[in-house]
C-alpha cells in the first residue's frame, strides 16, 4: 500500500522529508491495520507469503556440502521481490514483521538476505497480536533475526524434502504411477488411520446383557417408580452376562429376590475450568462444537487475528496469534479477564489470584501465548455486527473459553443410591431354582446374603456454575433423586434386560486425529492442517460425514511404507524427530548435525527398499480379458483416486473409456451391476447395460460379496446395529437372510458402500 498524500498540511514540512521505514508483513490483510497504527513515518508492504524456497523440480539440497539448501526465488514471486527491493532502497530502514513463529522467522531471514544489498539496515520486529499497543511496542524493540528458530525451520524443510524426494520416486517406480508419494509426518498420520481401519475390520462383536430395574417403596411418589436403576454387581463382581440363558436365569433370580435401599450418599464435585485454547484444542473444539474442518477454523482464526473492520475503531486484530502450543497468558490478558469478570459477575466467580495454566515441559514452541481475545471488553455480542456468522461463532468460542479460564470452579452435588437385593431370607424358603441354575448346580447358592445383587442410580445437580456460566460444558441434566429412605424395603416393579453387542472402535474424525497426533507428539501448531490436507490431496483418505477413512490407495501405500520404511511411519520415531527440531530452536542441537545423524541410515533404507520392494504394478493395473468398446484395445482394472475402476490400456494413446468395477451380475439381463451417481450426487447401484440395452435394474442396498444360496443371484446387504440383513435381488426369489453379529463371518464388508 502506498502512502496517501494528505492535502491540508497542518504542520510545517521539514525541508527534506525523512525517508519512511519499511515494514514487511506476510499477508496483505494486515497492511491496512498496521499501517494505520504506525502512521506516516512507516510504509507497510506485504511479502504475500514465502518468496524464497527450495526448487520444486529437484531435490535442491547439496547433501555432500553439509546439507546446504539451494534456495531460489519461487516462480512467479520475482515481481513482488523486485517491488520490495525498490521499496527497501527508498526506506530509512527495513523492519521484518512476519508471523511470530519459526516459519515467520525463516521468511524474515530469507527477506533480509534478499534485501540487505539494497538496504543494510534490517531488523526483525515481532508482535503476538495486531493491536496498536502491541505494534508500537514492537517497533520500539527491533532485534536481530533469531537464527536458532530459522535453523529449526530449515532443518524441518530439508528433512521433509529428503524424505519426500527420496521415497516418492521409489514408490512411483514400483507402482508404475506418479500418483504415489510419501512424506514424513503424513505417513505417520496415515498409519494411525490405517491401523484403526484394520482394528475395525478384524473386530468381532461380543454379546453382553444389561439389566435395569424400577423399584417402589412404601410411600413412593410416582416419579420414584420411573427411576431406572442399573444392575452394577452380582455376587460382588461386575455384571458379565454373555448369553440369553444366563440372562434369563439372572432375571428370574432378581424377580425372586428381596430389595432394600442400602445406601444414599451425597458428595460434592469441583469442576475446574479448562486452559485457554492452544491451536490443536481450538481445532478440536471448533470441530465438535461448530462442525468446522480444521482448515476452516484456521482460516477464520487468521482473519480474526489479522484484523476486522470495527466501524469507527477501524481495523483491529481481535485475537492473538493462532498458531501456538502455549497456554501462557500475558499480564495484560489476565488483568483484562479479571476486570471483566469482576464487573459482569459477583465476587464468587472471581478467584483470589489469577490462574496460570502450567504448560507441558516438552513440545512447547518458543515463548508464545494462548489464543485469547486481544481485548476482553469486546464481548462477542458487541462485535457481532462486524463479523460474519462463522467469524462470530469462532470468536465467541475463543472469548468464552478464555474468560472462563480465569473464573472459579463449578460445584456439582452427586447423589448415589444403591439398592441391594438377595435371596429371600425367610426361614424355610429354599433358594430359588434360578439361582441354582445360574451356578450350574455345582456350587451352593449364595446363602442368605441380601446384597448379592447391587443396583445403582446416581444423579448430579449443579450447585454453583462457576466458569460454566460463560462456557457451558454441555446441556445441564437435572437428575431426579428418588425419595426412598435408607434401609427402606423396596419392591421390584419390573426388570428390563437388554441384549447388547460390543462396538468396534470408532473411525477417526479430524478432531480425534489431531488429538491423537498431539498426544503422540507428531504434530505441531503449524502442521496439523497441512498434514491432513496432504492426505486429502493425494486421495489417501476419504471423508464420510466427519469420519476419515483411508482409501484403497492409502492402504496400499501404507502397507509398503510400514514394511519397508518402518521408522518413517513409526509414531515414536516421528515424535523424536519433532523433539529434535524443538531442541534446535532451543539451541541444544545443531541442525546440520541432526540431519547428519538421520540421513546415512535413511538413505541406506531407501536404497535397500529400491532393491527389495517387488514390482507393485499388479496392484495398480490389472489386465482384463475384455476389449474396450471404444477403441478395441484391452481393458484394465486400474487403481485411481476413488479406488479401483475399469479403464482402457490405451489411455496414453488418448482413449478415455472408463467404467465402475462390476459388483455382481444383473439378475434381469446378466450384465454387470455397477455403482452409479444419482441426481443429487447420492450413489446407487444398477445395471451397466442401462445405457446400451436400457435394462432398468437398480438396487438401493450395497451389493454383498456372497450370492443368494437359493438362486445364486446378487444380494443386497443392510448393516444393522446387531447384524446384517441380506436380501436376494432376483425379483422371482427375494430370499432374505438375517444374520446377528454372532454368526456373521469375519469378512462381512461389501465393496463400495454408498
Ligand atoms: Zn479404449
Ligand atoms: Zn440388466
Ligand atoms: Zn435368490
Amino acid at each position: 500500500m502506498s502512502e496517501e498524500k494528505k492535502t491540508p498540511v497542518k504542520k510545517k514540512k521539514p525541508a527534506k522529508a525523512a525517508k519512511p521505514a519499511l515494514v514487511i508483513v506476510e499477508s496483505p490483510a494486515k497492511t491496512k491495520s498496521i499501517g494505520k497504527f504506525l502512521g506516516s513515518k512507516y510504509r507497510v508492504e506485504s511479502s504475500k507469503g514465502h518468496l524464497i524456497d527450495l526448487p520444486r523440480s529437484s531435490m535442491g539440497i547439496n547433501i555432500q556440502n553439509n546439507f546446504e539448501p539451494l534456495y531460489i526465488t519461487i516462480r512467479g514471486k520475482g515481481k513482488t521481490l523486485g517491488e520490495l527491493r525498490k521499496a527497501a532502497k527508498n526506506s530509512s530502514q527495513v523492519l521484518l514483521a512476519t508471523d511470530p513463529d519459526r516459519e515467520g522467522e525463516a521468511i524474515s531471514w530469507h527477506l533480509g538476505r534478499a534485501l540487505s544489498e539494497v538496504n543494510p539496515k534490517i531488523s526483525r520486529i515481532e508482535f503476538n497480536e495486531i493491536t496498536k499497543d502491541a505494534v508500537l511496542k514492537a517497533v520500539e524493540h527491533p532485534r536481530d533475526i533469531d537464527m536458532l528458530r530459522v535453523d529449526s525451520q530449515q532443518a524441518r524443510r530439508v528433512l521433509d524434502r529428503l524424505v519426500g524426494y527420496e521415497i516418492s520416486p521409489v514408490l512411483q517406480k514400483k507402482f508404475g504411477s506418479r500418483r504415489f508419494s510419501a512424506g514424513r509426518v503424513q505417513s505417520a498420520a496415515l498409519k494411525i488411520l490405517c491401523d484403526r481401519e484394520i482394528e475395525i475390520e478384524s473386530f468381532i462383536a461380543e454379546e453382553f446383557w444389561e439389566f435395569d430395574a424400577h423399584f417402589s417403596g412404601t410411600n413412593s411418589k410416582p416419579k420414584d417408580k420411573e427411576t431406572l436403576f442399573r444392575l452394577a454387581q452380582v455376587d460382588g463382581k461386575k455384571v458379565a452376562v454373555t448369553n440369553k440363558a444366563d440372562a434369563d436365569a439372572l432375571a428370574a433370580r432378581a424377580e425372586a429376590a428381596e430389595f432394600k435401599l442400602a445406601s444414599r450418599k451425597t458428595s460434592e464435585r469441583r469442576i475446574k475450568p479448562l486452559a485457554p485454547y492452544i491451536t490443536s484444542r481450538l481445532q478440536q473444539d471448533a470441530s465438535t462444537r461448530l462442525g468446522f474442518r480444521a482448515q476452516k477454523t484456521m482460516s477464520i482464526a487468521q482473519s480474526l487475528y489479522e484484523g476486522v473492520e470495527l466501524g469507527k475503531e477501524g481495523s483491529q486484530g481481535l485475537i492473538t496469534y493462532m498458531r501456538t502450543d502455549s497456554t501462557r497468558i500475558s499480564a495484560t490478558g489476565l488483568e483484562q479477564a479479571r476486570t471483566y469478570i469482576g464487573q459482569a459477575f459477583d465476587a464468587a466467580y472471581l478467584p483470589e489470584a489469577p490462574v496460570q495454566y502450567s504448560k507441558k515441559a516438552e513440545n512447547t514452541q518458543d515463548a508464545h501465548e494462548a489464543i485469547r481475545p486481544t481485548d476482553v471488553s469486546r464481548t462477542p455480542e458487541s462485535v457481532e455486527k462486524y463479523l460474519d456468522r462463522d467469524q462470530y461463532r469462532l470468536y465467541a468460542l475463543i472469548w468464552r473459553r478464555f474468560v472462563a479460564s480465569q473464573m472459579t470452579s463449578g460445584v456439582d452435588e452427586l447423589v448415589t443410591l444403591e439398592v441391594h437385593g438377595g435371596t429371600k431370607s425367610t426361614p424355610g424358603t429354599r433358594p430359588s431354582e434360578a439361582t441354582t441354575e445360574l451356578h450350574g448346580g455345582t456350587k451352593s447358592a449364595p446363602g442368605n446374603s441380601d446384597d448379592s445383587l447391587v443396583f445403582r442410580y446416581s444423579s448430579s445437580r449443579q450447585v454453583f456454575p462457576g466458569f460454566r456460566a460463560i462456557y457451558p460444558l454441555g446441556e445441564e441434566k437435572v437428575g431426579y433423586v428418588p425419595t426412598f429412605a435408607e434401609g427402606e424395603a423396596l419392591k421390584l416393579v419390573d426388570l428390563i434386560k437388554q441384549q447388547k453387542f460390543t462396538q468396534p472402535p470408532p473411525r477417526y474424525t479430524e478432531a480425534s486425529l489431531i488429538k491423537a497426533m498431539e498426544e503422540s507428539g507428531i504434530g505441531r501448531p503449524a502442521t496439523y492442517v497441512p498434514t491432513i490436507g496432504t492426505l486429502d490431496k493425494r486421495a489417501y483418505i476419504e471423508r464420510k460425514g466427519r469420519q476419515l477413512i483411508p482409501t484403497k490407495l492409502g492402504r496400499v501405500v501404507n502397507d509398503i511404507m510400514a514394511a519397508h520404511f518402518p521408522e518413517i511411519v513409526d509414531l515414536k520415531f516421528t515424535a523424536n524427530m519433532e523433539e529434535k527440531l524443538d531442541s534446535i530452536a532451543a539451541g541444544e542441537n545443531d541442525w546440520r548435525h541432526m540431519l547428519g545423524d538421520f540421513y546415512p541410515n535413511f538413505h541406506t533404507t531407501v536404497e535397500r527398499a529400491g532393491d527389495e520392494i517387488a514390482d507393485q504394478t499388479h496392484l495398480v493395473r490389472i489386465p482384463l480379458d475384455r476389449d474396450c468398446p471404444k477403441c478395441g484395445n484391452k481393458l484394465m482394472q486400474k487403481l485411481g483416486k476413488n479406488g479401483y475402476f475399469i479403464g482402457c490400456s490405451n489411455f496414453q494413446g488418448g482413449c478415455r473409456f472408463s467404467e465402475s468395477i462390476p459388483l455382481g451380475t444383473c439378475p434381469v439381463c446378466g450384465g454387470s451391476v455397477v455403482k452409479k451417481k444419482g441426481k443429487k450426487g447420492r450413489g446407487f447401484f444398477g445395471c451397466a447395460n442401462y445405457a446400451t440395452t436400457g435394462c432398468e435394474f437398480t438396487m438401493l442396498e450395497t451389493p454383498a460379496k456372497r450370492t443368494c444360496p437359493k438362486c445364486d443371484s446378487i444380494m443386497g446387504q443392510k448393516v444393522r446395529k446387531t447384524g446384517i440383513t441380506l436380501t436376494c435381488q432376483n425379483p422371482e426369489c427375494k430370499h432374505v437372510i438375517e444374520e446377528t453379529a454372532e454368526d456373521m463371518p469375519a469378512d462381512n464388508t461389501g465393496e463400495g458402500a454408498t
